[in-house]
């Protein structure tokens, strides 16, 4: 018997027929006599009609949340009416709901009353979509024979006020969360947990951030010790580019914890950048399902390095970022800018994704999320005024019209030459490169690159992808099987599949 935590994302519980399927997947697992933990998203679309809502209502619009609670209430009531065949589980499911729909209204009329919506009331408001999903899934549970509790994980998991993109607070959540959760499980119960929202020590609701149920799976995964965390989302697992790009984007069978996060981190969407974390520690295998697909065995996540062999095995971008640069001749050999700078930088609570400067120091340069490039750069001008009157620093600006473009593989480490393929592959296409940097690990390299070359650039990378993915091995199949490639038959020099094309 393994403990296998699950997570079914929003599309993979975002109608009745894909909720069935969820139930199907989790029957399956329990009866294959697993222990299985469920983590649930909120219903496809419930997040954003929320937050959408709640922002409406603070601009001062009153019609447009009425509208959402209308929609939200016709998605669960399809949903219940579907799937709830005892009609008193489903009377009460749809009061427990409607109360969660009130809440929204009244948030919103607040918000709309005050003209503002604060983090903390934010919130509070994005939580009630996995909210309002964990009772139906738990319901459509104990339907097809499974005892099943839903559990909100505010009262598990403890995190720090940053409201929006909390910080779990670990000594303190694992043992809530055992002691929350242990007990269920012990008597055959299938716990379904809301991803996605935590509470402060104070009890305030707080989310991990879009997509956080992600990295909620993980986090329980880890604390509740089991064998293996399953993702499941509308995808055959972690392919090599975004498939909504690159048509020809294929599924990667194995990868390894450090490049999936830098995948992640850089713009992968298909999981959350902190997903990983929880579980390199502890050496826990990720795996990446396709709810709409579960005969494919998907991606395994593991800690081993060299699991698929290549040099290049996937290239992701991030949309939306600004590039930052504060240039200047004066300042060669002045010591501390590049800390004044960063301390500057994060007091506005911006997350900094890639920093690069030039050898001389006449510049730095890095990228910020574009929503916080107004007040990054105040916020340099204000901390160097003294330096800017000197004119030691002649200016700092923010460029918006930048995406960031990264190449991810372990291989890369070991193999020379694979920046100079990369950038022969772009310059093929005359895709001009502003900036690079290459990450600590060596897993990655990244570049800034204009907005328009984007495509250009990702498709000519994903050439070199797929030429290296002829030497991949097949997948593995779950559970329990460890997968991982043989990392000695994986090929040491550049082969023919790493020549340009
Ligand atoms: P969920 O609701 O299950 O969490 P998401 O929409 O958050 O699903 O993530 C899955 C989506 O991520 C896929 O449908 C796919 O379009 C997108 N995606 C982007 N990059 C990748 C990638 N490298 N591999 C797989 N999917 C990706
Ligand atoms: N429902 C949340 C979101 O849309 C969390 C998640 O789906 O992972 O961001
Ligand atoms: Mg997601």
């Amino acid at each position: 018997m393994a403990r296998i935590t699950m997570k079914f994302g929003g599309t993979s519980v975002g109608d009745a027929d894909a909720l069935r399927r969820a139930a199907g997947i989790v029957r399956q697992a329990v009866d294959e006599r697993h222990q299985v933990v469920v983590v649930t998203s909120a219903m496809a679309g419930v997040t954003n009609l929320l937050i959408e809502g709640a922002r409406t209502a603070s601009q001062g619009d009153g019609a447009r949340y009425t509208a959402i609670v209308h929609a939200l209430q016709v998605k669960h009531d399809e949903a219940i009416e579907a799937l709830i065949e005892d009609p008193a589980e489903a009377q009460s499911l749809s009061d427990m709901i409607y109360g969660l729909i009130n809440q929204f209204a009244a948030f919103c009329a607040g918000m709309y009353i005050l003209r503002e919506a604060s983090d903390r009331a934010m919130a509070a408001v994005s939580a009630l979509g996995e909210r309002m999903c964990a009772p139906l899934l738990a319901a459509l549970l104990r339907q097809t024979g499974l005892p099943s509790q839903p559990l909100d994980a505010s009262a598990l998991l403890i995190t720090d006020d940053q409201y929006l993109n909390a910080g779990v607070l670990p000594a303190d959540s694992e043992p809530t969360v055992r002691r929350g959760v242990l007990p269920l499980l012990e008597r055959g119960v299938v716990p379904v947990i809301t991803g996605f929202i935590g509470a402060t020590r104070q009890g305030v609701v707080t989310t991990l951030g879009r997509s956080g149920s992600d990295y909620s799976a993980t986090l329980f995964g880890a604390f509740l010790h089991s064998d293996e965390v399953w993702i499941w989302t509308d995808v055959d697992g972690v392919m090599t580019a975004d498939p909504r790009v690159i048509s020809g984007a294929r599924v990667i069978p194995v990868i390894s914890y450090a490049e999936v996060g830098e995948m992640a981190h850089y713009g992968a969407k298909v999981l959350h950048s902190k997903t990983v974390q929880p579980l390199v520690e502890r050496n826990i295998p990720l795996r990446v399902r396709n709810s709409f697909n579960s005969a494919h065995p998907g991606t395994l996540i593991t800690n081993e390095a060299n699991a698929t062999p290549g040099t290049v095995k996937a290239v992701t971008a991030i949309r939306d970022v600004s590039l930052i640069t504060v240039a200047g001749r004066g300042m060669i050999g002045v010591p501390g800018i590049a800390a004044r700078t960063f301390t500057a930088v994060a007091k506005q609570n911006a997350n900094v994704l890639m920093i690069t400067q030039s050898s001389s120091e006449q510049s730095i340069c890095f990228v910020v999320p574009e929503d916080k490039s107004r007040t990054v750069v105040e916020a340099i001008e204000n901390e160097l005024a003294v330096e800017f009157g000197r004119q030691d620093i002649d200016r700092a600006w923010a460029d918006n019209d930048v995406e960031i473009i990264t190449v991810v593989g372990a291989g890369m480490r070991r193999q020379p030459g694979v920046a100079a393929r990369v950038f022969g592959a772009l310059g093929e296409r005359d895709v001009n490169i502003i900036a690079i940097a290459q990450g600590s690990g060596d897993f990655c390299l990244s570049m800034v690159v204009n907005a328009r070359d984007t495509e250009a650039a990702v498709s000519q990378i994903h050439k070199l992808v797929v030429l290296n993915g002829r030497e991949n091995h097949p997948g593995s199949s779950p559970p329990g099987a460890n997968g991982a490639a043989d990392p000695q038959s994986a090929p040491q020099n550049a082969s023919e599949g790493e020549r340009l094309p």
